[in-house]
Order: structure tokens, then C-alpha cells, then sequence
């Protein structure tokens, strides 16, 4: 727990920051939740922004912006090729990350799709703490494979571990000698672990990892999407780190990879994303391919004004009372929600609030997705929209079977400096309520169901009358209120 943030004695997330430009939202009656939700497909990834009432779907693209992000937005360079405002990005990255070469691209996809045209041969494995839905697609797309190895600490839903991210050294060597590193693509660290709970990694895991890939001669890959929730997290749960400044720990992570990624949709609170790189045959191979998916060598895909407004969000990124205000805020909904014994991931990491629906909807085969329908219940209760991280989320198998996912999560995002904590409370409240009523949620099955990334346009119905039992309770308990 980081004392600068923290009001003493008690468990209040204290605000580093003040709202000066706001937006209305709106919060409809029960009936009206439940038909936007019906209109979706029970799929909250296709709900419309303006029925919902807060957006905790992701952090992408949706953090707030400071002022001086958008002044920087007003002086920027625009040029096809060779933008001042491209130069200026490339040396804040440069100078935080100590890295010789950037390649921008339109955001943290983009530079998978690249990295495995680079690095992924048909039949390869990639070794990775955990994957992420869009990293899995684009190397299985490439002909690869991926294999995890968290630790086990990372599948238990509650932990001391504060590092759950990290991976299982011992599981690492054995699959490298298994499959002898010709056939190992990458490794793959993902910082603030996406899939399960935002869970951090150790700079001692990153460590050993590094020495393990280069004495095999291993490329070693790092994905810094979440890496501002993760350098909270070294910070204050580190004790080697506590008084380091933060540049220093990015700098001391980067110098352990070969090649380092970002969703800028995430890290710097703008949009966009880029590759970092030191190894210049590397840099070559991977450059072939920016102008052919992404754009000119000096945008990548991004507009000038989010190229400017990422080089100042790159920077705050280097204060503690920035990194702070999404984990601060993480962990007041965690104590909330326990407080209440609503079941979520321990300890809170960053990203957002994961809600075990294993637990909370234990009566769901795992096959009627559990997660996904108390996401879909979660937004009838309350307007909340979050999102399904669970068995939907996967891919199915070769054979069509289903693929179990390890854990059910619905994850509040908490995007970074977006809601006050009366919001918090209020969607701590409403889930405390389908908490006591939880039996009343049944399972969903799909009526469309896509091939490739099914839980992004998928569409699917409850099973059973549910939707409307939920929403009849709704009425009963609350009477005339929202
Ligand atoms: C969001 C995310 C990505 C993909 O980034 P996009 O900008 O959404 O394409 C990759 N890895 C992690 C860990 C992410 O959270």
C-alpha cells in the first residue's frame, strides 16, 4: 500500500488529481437496462456507450487525459514523413526506456501481428507467463503455438503471493529443454498479467527469465501494456524498490529484454503503440513490415496529435501519483466487494476489479459461461458494463470442443483518473445486491458465434427466463429508484 496515496488509518484512495472537464452520463430504469442488454446479445461488448452508465468494459483508449496531453496535442507536426512530432516521441521513448530503436503502429495488436511475422514459424511454441486474446490469435494465426507457465499462486483466486504474475522458473526450464530452444519463437512476460486479475510480475522473475533466454539464446519479449500498474507494484511490494524512482525500474526491465511492446491505449493514457528494440538485424526485419500494415516509418498507424499526446502521457507515467490513482482505486472496490463477501481475485492488482464468477455463479456449468452471464447481470443490476474474462474469452479447440478457461473472471476496469469513489461504492453496492441473488442467474448460450475472437461480436441468449426474473426482483426490492 503506497502511503502517499492512502488517507492514514483508514482504506480511502485519495485523489491525486482534479476533474476539470467532465462528461453526463446516463442511467436508465431497470427495463431499459435489461432491453439494451437483450439488444446486445447478452454480450456487453455490443451494448451502446450511451445506456451505459459506467463504462468499465477496459482501460483501453479510455483513461483521462491531462492538460498539458491535450495543449501537446495542439503544437503537433503534421507531416506524412518525418514529423517533428514522430522525433519528439521517439526520444521520450528512447530516454525512458534505453532502448535503440522505436517502430510506431496503430496499437498493442498491431505490434503482435508484427512480432509474430517476425519471430513465429509454423510449428513454433511461444513461452509466456500468460497469454493474451489478441497475442494467442496472431501467433496461432502464424502457424504457432503458446504454451504458459504462471506460477501456480497466479490460478488461485486468493493469495498472499504478491506477485502472481510471475512465471514458474522450473516450468520454464523444463519446456525449453522439452522442446529444445530452436523450436521456442519467444518468451513472452506480460506485465500486469491481463487474464488473470492484472497480477504484477517481480523484477527478480524478469531477472532470472532474462538470464535463462540469454544463455539459451532465447529472444526475450516483453509486453508493457499494463507496465504503469506493474511499477506501482515493484514499487510497493518490493522492498528492494521502494525508494527507486521510476524511470529506473523501466529502465532496469527494458535492459532485460530483446524486444518490448505497448498498447499506447493503455500505457501513456493516449492511443496507438509501438515496439522497442535494441538488436539493429531485429529492428530491420520488423521495420519491412510497419509500412506495409501500419503506415510510414514516422506514424505508424497513429495520428500526430495522439503521437504528442502519448509523449507527455509517457512521461507522467514516470510520477508515483499517477501510476497510483488506478491500483489505489482497484483495491478500495476489492475491500469494498469483500466486505460485503463478494468473491474477487486477491490481492488486487491493477487493471481493474476481477469478480470470481467460479464462486459467485458456482450453480453455471462452465460451459454456459459463467462469467459472461454475470457480466450481463452485473449491467442489468446496475448500468455497470465489464467484461467477460473467462471460458468465452478463449478460443475453441482444433477439434471444436470447448476450452475451459482456468478462471471465470467479470472484470471492472478502473480506467486511470475516470470515477470517483462514490461510483465505486455505488457499483459495490449493486453487485453486493445480485450477490444476494445470485441463484437467480442462469447460463447463456450462443446464437452467432464468430471463429476468431467470438467474444468481441458474438451473440448469445440466457438460458431459461432469467434476464427477466433478475430485473422483476430488481423492481420489487428497489421500488421506484434506478
Ligand atoms: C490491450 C492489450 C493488448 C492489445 O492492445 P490493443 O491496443 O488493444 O491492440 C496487448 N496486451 C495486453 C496485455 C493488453 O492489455
Amino acid at each position: 500500500m503506497s502511503k502517499v496515496t492512502f488517507l492514514s488509518g483508514e482504506n480511502i484512495p485519495l485523489e491525486m488529481h482534479k476533474v476539470r472537464m467532465v462528461q453526463k452520463v446516463n442511467l436508465l430504469p431497470v427495463e431499459e437496462r435489461l432491453q439494451s442488454m437483450r439488444e446486445a446479445g447478452f454480450n456487453t461488448f455490443l451494448l451502446k456507450n450511451r445506456d451505459v452508465f459506467m463504462d468499465m468494459l477496459t482501460d483501453s483508449g479510455v483513461n483521462a487525459m491531462s492538460q498539458n496531453q491535450y495543449a501537446a496535442m495542439m503544437q503537433a507536426d503534421d507531416s506524412y514523413a518525418g514529423s517533428e512530432t514522430y522525433y519528439r516521441l521517439e526520444a521520450v521513448l528512447q530516454d525512458i526506456f534505453g532502448m535503440k530503436h522505436f517502430l510506431p503502429a496503430h496499437q498493442g495488436r498491431a505490434c503482435e501481428h508484427i512480432i509474430a511475422k517476425t519471430l513465429v514459424t509454423p510449428g513454433s511454441v511461444a513461452l509466456m507467463n500468460y497469454h493474451f486474446t489478441t497475442t494467442k490469435a496472431h501467433i496461432t494465426l502464424t502457424g504457432g503455438s503458446l504454451e504458459e507457465l504462471i506460477g501456480d499462486e497466479g490460478f488461485k483466486i486468493n493469495s498472499d503471493e504478491p506477485f502472481k504474475g510471475d512465471i514458474d522458473i522450473g516450468k520454464l526450464n523444463e519446456a525449453i529443454k522439452r522442446h529444445g530452444k530452436d523450436k521456442i519463437s519467444f518468451v513472452r512476460i506480460e506485465a500486469g498479467t491481463n487474464l488473470i486479475g492484472g497480477q504484477p510480475v517481480s523484477m527478480a522473475n524478469m531477472r532470472e527469465v532474462s538470464r535463462i533466454c540469454r544463455s539459451g539464446g532465447i529472444k526475450l519479449v516483453y509486453d508493457a501494456s499494463l507496465l504503469s500498474d506493474n511499477l506501482y507494484f515493484i514499487k510497493t511490494r518490493d522492498p528492494g524498490y521502494q525508494d527507486a524512482d521510476i524511470k529506473s525500474i523501466v529502465r532496469e526491465i527494458a535492459s532485460l529484454m530483446d524486444i518490448v511492446y505497448f498498447s499506447a491505449r493503455k500505457l501513456g493514457s493516449a492511443r496507438g503503440g509501438g515496439i522497442l528494440v535494441s538488436d539493429d538485424e531485429l529492428f530491420l526485419k520488423m521495420r519491412e513490415l510497419v509500412p506495409l500494415y501500419e503506415g510510414f516509418l514516422t506514424y505508424g498507424g497513429m495520428s500526430v496529435r495522439e503521437m504528442e499526446a502519448l509523449s507527455v502521457g509517457l512521461q507522467e507515467t514516470m510520477d508515483i501519483d499517477v501510476i497510483s490513482q488506478t491500483p489505489i482505486i482497484v483495491e478500495a472496490l476489492c475491500n469494498e466487494l469483500l466486505a460485503k463477501g463478494v468473491p474477487v481475485v486477491t490481492p488486487p492488482g491493477g487493471l481493474g476489479c476481477h469478480v470470481d464468477a467460479m464462486q459467485f455463479c458456482s450453480h453455471i456449468p462452465q460451459d454456459q459461461y459463467p462469467a459472461g452471464a454475470l457480466a450481463a447481470a452485473i449491467f442489468i443490476a446496475s448500468g455497470v458494463r465489464c467484461m467477460e474474462r473467462g471460458t468465452m474469452s478463449e478460443q475453441r479447440n482444433e477439434d471444436g470442443s470447448e476450452r475451459m478457461a482456468e478462471m471465470e473472471l467479470a472484470r471492472l476496469a478502473v480506467p486511470r483518473r475516470v470515477f470517483t469513489l462514490s461510483q465505486v461504492k455505488y457499483t459495490a453496492d449493486r453487485i453486493a445486491w445480485l450477490y444476494q441473488n445470485r441463484r437467480l442467474i442462469g447460463g447463456l448460450e450462443f446464437t452467432e458465434e464468430p471463429k476468431v475472437l467470438r467474444f468481441f461480436f458474438g451473440r448469445l441468449q440466457p438460458i431459461g427466463g432469467w434476464a427477466e426474473q433478475l430485473a422483476e426482483q430488481f423492481r420489487k426490492d428497489f421500488g421506484d429508484s434506478l
